[in-house]
């Protein structure tokens, strides 16, 4: 643990498994405050429910940033809170997304580890095309330092089929874009029907 660190937890709700401190990979991160064992969950993403176009007002108004929001349905969307707006993407996440907006872990992860997911995996195929968010153009620079680091970020069907496989296989892809994928890329779901009938 870095000793300059700026902790925040104070901020943070009670009997959460993370804190917010300065982060290696971007600004502020959330940090492991105790030992997560794979698959449990880590943290439920909450913040003011939105819909698109009242994001997009606020976008506009400068009071929020495209990358800030977690899309949760077609048309629904949080502008999250703290800490759930803290929790920086990598392209080799120890964290991952399912239900709603259920942060959860991929692995084991230690105290003091920054936990992470892929943004990619939250970020759904555009349905209306006057709105900024939710857009098939978003796309979010990367210098997450893994090997793996795919240098931009985009929506969810940007991921390599590989990558997408696995996180289908594992349960991290929230439920409107499981549905989404389900109509886009039916084979992905169908490989995991047959893996799991073996
Ligand atoms: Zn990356």
């Amino acid at each position: 643990m870095e000793t300059d660190s700026t902790i925040i937890s104070a901020e943070t709700p009670k009997g959460t498994q993370v804190e917010v401190r300065e982060s290696g990979v971007a600004g502020k991160g959330c940090f492991a405050t105790k030992p997560i064992k794979e698959g449990e969950t880590i943290h439920i993403l909450r913040g003011e429910l939105l819909t698109g176009p009242e994001i997009d007002q606020r976008i506009i108004a400068g009071e929020e940033r495209p990358d800030d929001e977690l899309q949760i349905g077609e048309n629904l969307f949080f502008a999250l809170d703290n800490p759930s707006y803290f929790f920086n993407h990598s392209c080799e996440p120890n964290g991952g997304i399912r239900g709603a907006s259920e942060l959860f872990a991929l692995r084991d992860i230690e105290e003091g580890e920054e936990i992470t997911y892929d943004y990619a995996t939250t970020v759904g195929v555009k349905r209306d095309p006057s709105w900024l968010l939710g857009n098939n153009d978003w796309i979010m620079m990367c210098r997450c330092g893994s090997e793996k680091c795919r240098g931009e970020i985009k929506p969810v069907t940007s991921i390599p089929e590989k990558t997408l496989d696995r996180y289908i296989q594992r349960g991290a892809i929230p439920a409107f874009i499981r549905q989404q994928l389900s109509q886009i890329t039916p084979w992905l779901f169908e490989t995991q029907q047959n893996s799991l009938a073996l």
